[in-house]
């Protein structure tokens, strides 16, 4: 028996508990719920967000034709020019 290297995950939960025990007390019943909904309304709108525009996947572009190809693409699988530039 010694002490635990990791975080155990009872030790994180009991931490978030509290902390939103403390932060339910300090603000109110009222603002504390508000937060609650907030934080909630937030979450669900960067996932609506992210759905609707989804982050560009790294990759290079065509000099040539324009094709997007692959970040490990060597050269265009479309017209074979070895020239591309990075997709900005
Ligand atoms: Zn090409």
């Amino acid at each position: 028996m010694g002490v635990p290297r990791y975080t155990p995950v009872w030790v994180i939960a009991v931490a978030a508990i509290l902390t939103g025990l403390i932060l339910f007390e300090a603000v109110g019943p009222v603002y504390g719920i508000a937060l609650f909904v907030v934080a909630i309304a937030g979450y669900f709108a960067i996932r609506h967000y992210r759905e609707r525009h989804p982050p560009e996947p790294p990759g290079i572009r065509c000099l040539k034709c324009g094709q997007f190809l692959p970040a490990t693409a060597r050269n265009c699988d479309f017209c074979g020019s070895a020239s591309w530039t990075y997709r900005n």
